[in-house]
C-alpha cells in the first residue's frame, strides 16, 4: 500500500499526482511523510471586544480591503477591517498585496498576530490567516504545507484529510518499537488535537529518521571496508619539495587535510573522505596536493568540477603547478576540441590528471589506471553521476575519493550522524583574508546608500587580475529571487519566523529580468548582464565567462552563481530579498567576493519594515561558516517544529539532530539491530527505505 502511486489517494487525479511527482512526492508513503512544516494554533480566540495589546487569535470576517504604496518607495501597505459581533480592528500587512484577493467577505477567518499601538492606533500587525473551516478539521490546531507549483497549504491540507482512512493500513517499520506507533504518530503529525499530539509524534519519527540514518551510515562503512584499492606510500621528500614550491604558505589545517589523506591512500581500503571547507579556505590546493601523491604512486586521477568555468578554473590554477613536477593535466569539459584524441590520450595513461565536467562521465572516457576521484561541490552531484565515476576503475579495485563541500556540516551533526565518515576540515583561511563587510539594509535606502557604495566600487581600481584583464574597475553581483515577472510570485521559503502563515506567504520580488532593466537605467555607461538557471549551458558559460574576465561590471543573477566560481575582482555582492534565503544559502553566496586582497562588501536588502530576522544578524556579525551552520541548526530546529532541514542532498523531514539522548538511543537500537546480521533482510521497506540515506552518507 505505502509503495502505490500516490494517485492511489482519493482526489489525486494525473494532474496532481504531476505536480507532486515534482515535488518528489511519487508514493503513498511519500505523501504520508509530506509533513507539516509547521502547525499554526488558532486555539481559543479571543472576542474583539475583549482583545489586549501582544499576540492574539480572533475570529471574524474581514472587509474594506485595500493596498497602497507607501512614500518610501517599494513598500506596500494592504490594509482591512476585521469584525465579530463584539466589534472590529483594523488589521495591516507590508508588502502581501495579494491579501487583497485572498478572503471572501462572506467566510469566517482566523487572524494571529501582534496586537499593538501604531500611530496612536491599535491595529493587528501582519497576521497569519485561515479560513475557519479549514481549520476546524483538526481542531484549532493547522497544519502547515509547503507549497508546490499551485498546490497550496490548503490544497494538500484537503488531500490528506481524504487520505485519513487509509493511515490505519500503515505497517510498523521498525523491530525496535512497539506496535500502531508509527501509524499513530503519522496520523497525529498530519491532525493533532494538542500540541502534545505534536510533540509524541515528532519524537518518533525523529527516532525513526535517526535509526534509518545511522543505520545506512554503519552499513556503508561495512561496505566500504569490503573495497580494496591501490595503495600509494607516502614519499615524504617529494611531497616536501612541492610543497616549498608553492606561491604562498599552506595554512596548517590544509597540512592537516592533506595529512589525513595521504594517511587514508596508504590504506587498502579505498579512502572515502570528505574535505569541508569554507569558500576560499584552498580546498583545491589540498585537492591537487592529494592528486600530486596518487600520480607518484603510478595512479590516474579525475577531478569533476559541476560546471565548465570552474574546471577552467582548476585547470588553470593547478594545472601549471602540477606541471613543474611532471605532471600530465588535461580539461574536458563540453567545449574541449578533439576529444577523441584526448579521450584516447586518457585510456592509454598519457594524460594523469584529467580536471573536466560532465563530460568526464561518458561511457566512452576510459582511464588506464584511475586510481583517486576527487569531486568539487559534491552536493551538486547525483548519485548515479558519482557512481559512474567511481566504476571507471581497473575491475577489482575500487578507486580512493575525496569529496569537497563549502557546504559546513555542523560539528554536532558530524559527531552523531556522519559519524562513520571521514571528514577532515579547512577552519582557517589562507594569510591576508579579509572578512566580508555585511550590512542589512532595506530596499528603500537603495537610491540614496546602496547606488552610490555601486558606483564606488566599480571606480576602484581592478584586483587581481587573475582571469582576465578586461575589468574597467571592480566588479558587483546582484543576487534576485526570480528570473522572470511571472516567477516572481514564487513562494517564500526560507524558514523564517513568519512560517507559520496558513496562506503561502509570497513576499514581492523583483526578478532578474526587470533588475536588469532598471540597473541599466540607472547605471547607463555600465556593463548589466543577467544570468539564471534557465539559460542554455553555452550561454551562461559565456556569460560567467564574461564576467571572470571584467568585461561585465554588474551580474544580476539567480542564485546559479553559488557554486564556487572565483571572480577575485568582484567585491560586492548585493543579495535582494535576502530574508527569504536560508542562513546557509546566504553565507554561500557571500563567498563569492572577498577573494582578492581589496575589502569586499555584502549588502542584504530587506523589503519589510520589521525587524531583520536572526539569521540576517547573525550573518551581519559573522564570517565563520562553521559558526553560521551551527546557529542555523539551532534556530531551525527548535523553532520550526517540522522544518525542512537541508544539508545538501541530506533532506531531513526533523530538525531532530541536536537531541543527544534521542541520538544515543537510537545508535544503541541501531547496534542491536545490526546484531541481526542477514535477519536484517527481513525488514524490506527499512532496508529498501535507507538506501537514500546509504547514498548520500557515503561517498561512493
Ligand atoms: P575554495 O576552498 O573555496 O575552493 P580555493 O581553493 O578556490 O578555495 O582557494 C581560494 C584562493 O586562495 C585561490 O586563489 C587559491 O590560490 C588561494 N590559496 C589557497 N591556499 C592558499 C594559502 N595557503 N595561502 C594563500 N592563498 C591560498
Ligand atoms: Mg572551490
Amino acid at each position: 500500500m505505502l509503495s502505490s502511486p500516490v494517485e492511489e489517494i482519493k482526489g489525486i487525479g494525473p494532474k496532481t499526482a504531476e505536480i507532486l511527482k515534482k515535488a518528489g512526492i511519487k508514493t503513498v508513503r511519500d505523501f504520508f511523510y509530506n509533513l507539516p512544516r509547521d502547525y499554526e494554533n488558532f486555539e481559543a480566540p479571543t472576542s474583539i471586544a475583549a482583545t489586549r495589546p501582544g499576540k492574539i487569535v480572533v475570529k471574524g470576517k474581514i472587509d474594506s480591503l485595500s493596498t497602497r504604496r507607501a512614500k518610501r518607495r517599494n513598500l506596500s501597505i494592504t490594509e482591512g477591517v476585521v469584525r465579530d459581533n463584539t466589534g472590529a480592528i483594523k488589521v495591516v500587512w507590508f508588502n502581501q498585496s495579494y491579501r487583497v484577493r485572498q478572503f471572501s467577505p462572506d467566510k469566517d477567518y482566523y487572524f494571529k498576530g501582534t496586537y499593538e499601538l501604531k500611530n496612536g492606533r491599535f491595529q493587528l500587525t501582519s497576521p497569519s490567516a485561515a479560513l475557519v473551516s479549514d481549520v476546524e478539521v483538526g481542531g484549532g490546531i493547522s497544519p502547515v504545507y509547503v507549497a508546490h507549483g499551485g498546490l497550496k497549504s490548503n490544497d494538500f491540507r484537503r488531500l490528506i484529510n481524504g487520505a485519513r482512512d487509509k493511515f490505519a493500513g500503515i505497517p510498523d517499520l521498525l523491530p525496535t518499537v512497539q506496535s500502531g506507533v508509527r501509524k499513530n504518530s503519522l496520523f497525529k503529525a498530519h491532525f493533532p488535537s494538542s500540541e502534545q499530539d505534536i510533540t509524541n509524534a515528532r519524537q518518533y519519527l525523529a527516532y525513526e529518521e535517526l535509526f534509518e540514518l545511522l543505520l545506512a551510515s554503519r552499513l556503508n562503512r561495512r561496505e566500504n571496508e569490503k573495497l580494496n584499492a591501490v595503495q600509494v606510500a607516502f614519499t615524504a621528500p617529494k611531497i616536501r619539495e612541492f610543497v616549498n614550491k608553492l606561491p604562498f604558505k599552506l595554512t596548517n589545517a590544509q597540512r592537516r587535510a592533506a595529512w589525513d589523506i595521504y594517511q587514508d591512500m596508504e590504506k587498502k581500503t579505498p579512502m572515502n573522505r570528505l574535505l569541508q571547507g569554507d569558500v576560499g579556505s584552498g580546498k583545491t590546493m589540498v585537492a591537487a596536493m592529494a592528486a600530486y601523491e596518487a600520480v607518484l604512486g603510478g595512479l590516474q586521477v579525475a577531478l569533476l568540477a559541476p560546471t565548465a568555468i570552474l574546471a577552467e578554473q582548476h585547470y588553470e590554477g593547478i594545472g601549471p603547478l602540477l606541471g613543474k613536477f611532471g605532471i600530465r593535466t588535461a580539461l574536458l569539459t563540453g567545449a574541449t576540441k578533439k576529444k577523441p584524441e584526448l579521450k584516447k590520450q586518457i585510456r592509454s595513461g598519457e594524460v594523469d590528471l584529467v580536471i573536466g565536467t560532465h563530460a568526464l562521465l561518458t561511457d566512452d572516457t576510459e582511464f588506464d589506471n584511475l586510481g583517486l576521484v576527487i569531486i568539487d561541490e559534491q552536493h551538486r552531484f547525483g548519485v548515479e553521476q558519482r557512481q559512474k565515476l567511481m566504476l571507471k576503475s581497473p575491475s577489482g579495485l575500487a578507486p580512493h575519493l575525496l569529496a569537497m563541500t563549502a557546504t559546513p556540516i555542523p560539528r554536532s551533526l558530524q559527531l552523531t550522524i556522519f559519524g562513520d565518515l571521514d571528514v577532515s576540515v579547512l577552519d582557517e583561511m589562507p594569510a591576508g583574508r579579509q572578512p566580508v563587510t555585511t550590512k542589512i539594509t532595506a530596499e528603500i535606502d537603495s537610491k540614496e546608500k546602496l547606488y552610490p557604495a555601486m558606483t564606488a566600487i566599480m571606480n576602484r581600481a581592478p584586483d587581481a587580475k587573475k582571469h582576465g584583464d578586461k575589468a574597467r574597475g571592480q566588479q558587483i553581483y546582484w543576487i534576485c529571487k526570480a528570473i522572470d515577472d511571472t516567477s516572481a510570485t514564487a513562494p517564500n521559503r526560507g524558514g523564517s519566523g513568519k512560517s507559520g502563515d496558513v496562506s503561502a506567504p509570497q513576499s514581492e520580488v523583483t526578478s532578474v529580468k526587470k533588475r536588469t532593466k532598471r540597473l541599466r537605467e540607472v547605471f547607463p555607461d555600465k556593463k548589466v548582464e543577467f544570468l539564471h538557471g534557465k539559460m542554455k549551458p553555452a550561454e551562461k558559460d559565456a556569460i560567467m565567462g564574461a564576467f571572470a574576465s571584467g568585461e561585465i561590471d554588474i551580474l544580476v543573477s539567480t542564485t546559479v552563481v553559488e557554486v564556487g566560481v572565483d571572480v577575485p575582482n568582484a567585491t560586492l555582492i548585493v543579495i535582494e530579498n535576502a530574508e527569504s534565503y536560508g542562513l546557509a544559502q546566504l553565507h554561500q553566496l557571500r563567498g563569492r567576493v572577498g577573494r582578492g586582497v581589496s575589502e569586499s562588501f555584502c549588502y542584504l536588502l530587506t523589503s519589510g519594515d520589521e525587524r531583520p530576522s536572526r539569521r540576517l544578524r547573525e550573518l551581519e556579525k559573522s564570517n565563520d561558516g562553521f559558526y553560521l551552520a551551527e546557529v542555523d541548526l539551532k534556530l531551525r530546529g527548535p523553532g520550526e517544529i517540522y522544518g525542512a532541514l537541508q544539508h545538501g542532498a541530506l533532506d531531513l523531514r526533523i530538525a531532530s539532530l541536536t537531541d543527544t539522548k534521542l541520538i544515543a538511543r537510537a545508535q544503541r537500537d541501531v547496534e542491536k539491530f545490526l546484531g541481526l546480521g542477514d535477519g536484517m533482510a527481513k525488514y524490506e521497506e527499512l532496508m529498501s527505505g535507507i538506501k537514500k540515506y546509504q547514498q548520500i552518507t557515503t561517498l561512493n
